[in-house]
């Protein structure tokens, strides 16, 4: 993921050092992107001061006075960080998740059927889950996360669960004495993407459904294990209206695609690869796309769509651009290979996030896609370009090869933050590029490690995940590990490497600079 900063205008020297990076024969867009950014930050300043004045006059339960300047420091970061709704009377206490007390899971979930009724009131979501114990044989309670939804019904094995049989919080449903051996759970749950103002899960916002699931979006869509480390393959099926959201995405293979009764029409998608539900997405809405294809070095030809307002097709070329470019550099560099027959990009101008990865179908923020000619900079083209790789790359460096936990979010998005800095670096020029980075790291990370925002770049607690993806999320996360192994000349080094050994050095990175273990991530 990126969050939605403009690193090239933060200095004179930054921007100046991006000239020249992009060939001007690949730009053909006509007219200029959306400008964002502010309005994010207005909020951030807003929250600060509400949340601050608020929590003066409360108490946290875990604040006392022996724990000293360590947990102070922790409470002025959620208090920076957290959004207003934890001032609603039903929400649980916050608490302070530790590293320390990771347990594995008790259930795995292997395959995942979807099934969304989109609707202008409300959605109907359907989930069938293939659930496994960890340990066969044993019964211990099922956990699932889920808020702001409305339970409809909850079958196990067919069979309709009785009140006494599960708890429902606000914040979890329990299965209360599941079966000890692999059963089907199906849950139906009742949402209202129109009032989702969060911009986490399903929301609407002009005119198209959209998704934001990490870093824990998706307890907002379903009741689920919501954690990276539970990994099961999806297949989503989408009914919308067909006038009004001719275009219904989702991860994976389009299967099957029709029109139903009363002007709707489904589509019917499939993922056959494994991922944590963070990498879930969907789309529906009037888009177009801007159609091309790229063939693989094995000879496959991938279909490749950049889907975006009718208005905005025009300027998409040079994103286009990018996303071949960085196909053929990551076959090239890494010997890494597109998996899929389909990639598809959706550029919004109301995704709150920047950019995501989610596996085959990226979003982004308009701002970081559209280009033309006419108003935009060296540094837009150079910026698209980046982000656009640096989403790609994640394909292998945080899809296919994922997080344990979201202590480990430094690896996934360290080592992409890494790759899209080569990218970058070998379609323009590499030391202007170092330059870029370094006035970046200098004007972002410094300040930030010498203030009350410093902490490790893999923390030992976290109060809420969002406060990870604060403004500076991506030099605070990211580049002091990059940083670091520059400094041991490993950059280079890394570029040369078999996929296998690639991967290898993943985890050694992993353990050298975060303190992991293999076991701490997932290779399918
Ligand atoms: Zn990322």
């Amino acid at each position: 993921m990126a969050r939605l900063v403009l690193p090239y205008r933060s200095s004179g020297l930054a921007r100046t050092s991006l000239l020249g990076l992009i060939s001007a024969a690949h730009v053909q867009a006509t007219s200029s992107g959306c400008l964002l950014s502010r309005p994010a930050l207005s909020r951030s300043c807003l929250l600060i001061k509400s949340e601050v004045v608020s929590r003066r006059s409360q108490r946290f339960p875990y604040h006392s006075s022996s724990r000293g300047k360590e947990i102070g420091r922790r409470l002025i970061c959620s208090v920076a960080t957290e959004p207003l709704k934890l001032q609603e009377p039903q929400m649980e206490t916050p608490k302070e998740i530790f590293l320390k007390d990771y347990k594995q899971p008790d259930y795995y979930f292997d395959t995942v059927y979807l099934k969304f009724a989109l609707g202008e009131e409300n959605t109907i979501v359907s989930s069938e889950i293939v659930v496994v114990p960890r340990v066969e044989g044993s019964s211990s309670p099922l956990v699932l996360n889920g808020v702001d939804m409305k339970l409809v019904s909850i079958k196990v094995d067919g069979k309709k669960l009785k009140a006494d049989d599960y708890l429902l919080g606000p914040r979890h449903l329990t299965l209360l004495s599941p079966p000890s051996s692999k059963f089907i759970l199906q849950i139906v749950t009742d949402i209202c993407p129109q009032k989702n103002t969060s911009l986490e899960g399903l929301y609407k916002s002009s005119g198209n459904f959209c998704t934001q699931c990490e870093a824990e979006g998706f307890r907002k869509i379903t009741y689920y294990q919501d954690r990276p480390d539970i990994m099961a393959k999806y297949t989503v099926r989408i009914e919308a209206d067909k006038s009004l959201y001719p275009v219904l995405l989702s991860n994976g293979n389009l299967l099957e695609e029709g029109d139903l009764e009363g002007g709707k029409h489904y589509a019917l998608w499939e993922d056959p690869f494994k991922k944590p539900c963070y990498l879930f997405a969907l789309v529906a809405g009037p888009l177009e796309s801007r159609d091309d294809t790229f063939v693989t070095r094995s000879g496959r030809t991938v279909s490749l769509r950049i889907w975006t307002p009718a208005q905005d097709v025009p300027k998409t070329a040079h994103a286009m651009y990018s996303l071949k470019a960085a196909m053929k550099w990551d076959e090239d560099v890494f010997g890494l290979e597109y998996d899929l027959d389909l990639f598809n990009i959706v550029a919004v101008p109301d995704f709150n996030m920047g950019a995501m990865e989610n596996k085959s179908l990226n979003i982004f923020n308009s701002r970081l896609v559209l280009a033309s000619p006419e108003t935009a900079s060296d540094g837009d083209y150079a910026a698209i370009l980046g982000v656009i790789g640096h989403e790609y790359f994640h394909n292998w460096t945080g899809n296919r090869v994922t997080c344990r936990d979201w202590f480990q979010l430094s690896l996934k998005e360290g080592l992409t933050v890494f790759r899209d800095q080569e990218f970058s670096s070998d379609m323009g020029c590499r030391p202007v590029k170092r330059i870029a980075d370094v006035c970046r790291l200098r004007s972002s990370q410094f300040p930030q490690d010498a203030g009350p925002m410093a902490h490790p770049i893999r923390p030992h607690s976290y109060i809420k995940m969002d406060n990870f993806y604060t403004g500076k999320f991506c030099c605070f996360i990211t580049l002091p590990g990059i940083w670091s192994m520059s400094m041991l000349k490993f950059d280079r080094l890394l570029c040369h490497l078999t996929p296998f050994k690639m991967l290898l050095t993943y985890f050694n990175i992993s353990i050298l600079f975060c303190g992991a273990t293999v076991r701490s991530m997932l290779l399918l």
